[in-house]
């Protein structure tokens, strides 16, 4: 790359775990515990909802409790299910902090990479959840420092994440720190309105944001030569 750096920060979800995986898991055993019925669109309709909710959390239209308040209770009217939205949530939460898919490559890049670089995570995760999958992982012990929106009080993208994310780490540069996420939005354009550089990682093909990352990968072990680890 253009630049040497020195700190990564590395989003989690989507970026080194499988939240995919990990999502679907816990809500099929969630689901069957109360006996709900689950088919092929529950999850596809939950993600609607929940990613319309965490839109409006990072554009600061609602706070976070209020996700958590009303995810469910808004797919289970949608599905007809007369349930707790609530308590489901919570047990929901439980079940995914359990789950700790790695997405490929996620063990062996941040292994090499760790051997040169400080690396941090900087995730808008619940915390809980967040820190149990990623001790879980195995990949908690190649990063110095998490840095999760439910402990900072704040979130991607906003500035005011990255200026704390800024202040925690000694001698931090904004020339010499490399962001690596898979959010348009959260990574990219958090990266991009603190300057720094981000390495947009693409798996699906999506199109690219504008303005442009600085690069994009579609797999995580294209950071190794770009990173020369
Ligand atoms: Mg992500």
């Amino acid at each position: 790359m253009e630049r040497d750096y020195d700190v990564l920060l590395f989003d989690a979800d989507g970026t080194l775990l499988d939240f995919d995986r990990s999502e679907h898991a816990a809500m099929e055993k969630v689901f069957a515990r109360h006996g709900y019925p689950y088919g092929e669109d529950t999850l596809a309709r939950y993600r609607a909802i929940n990613s319309r909710l965490w839109r409006e959390y990072e554009q600061d239209k609602i706070l976070k409790p209020v996700i958590h308040m009303t995810r469910f209770e808004t797919l289970f009217s949608e599905l007809g299910i007369d349930g707790d939205g609530p308590s489901f949530n919570r047990e929901y939460l439980d079940a995914l902090s359990a789950e700790h898919f790695t997405v490929d490559g996620a063990e062996e890049v941040c292994r090499a990479l760790s051997q040169r670089y400080r690396m941090f995570v900087v995730t808008n995760g619940v915390s809980h959840v967040q820190r149990r999958r990623l001790k879980e992982s195995g990949l908690e012990r190649y990063f110095e420092g998490l840095f999760i929106s439910e402990e900072l009080g704040v979130q991607k993208p906003r500035r005011a994440f990255f200026e704390l994310v800024s202040q925690a780490v000694e001698g931090f540069s904004r020339e010499r720190t490399l962001v690596i996420g898979d959010s348009p939005t959260s990574d990219v354009g958090g990266a991009q309105g603190f300057s720094l550089d981000v390495v947009w990682f693409n798996p699906n093909g999506r199109p690219a944001p504008e303005p442009a990352p600085t690069r994009e990968i579609r797999a995580l072990r294209e950071l190794l030569p770009l990173l020369g680890a």
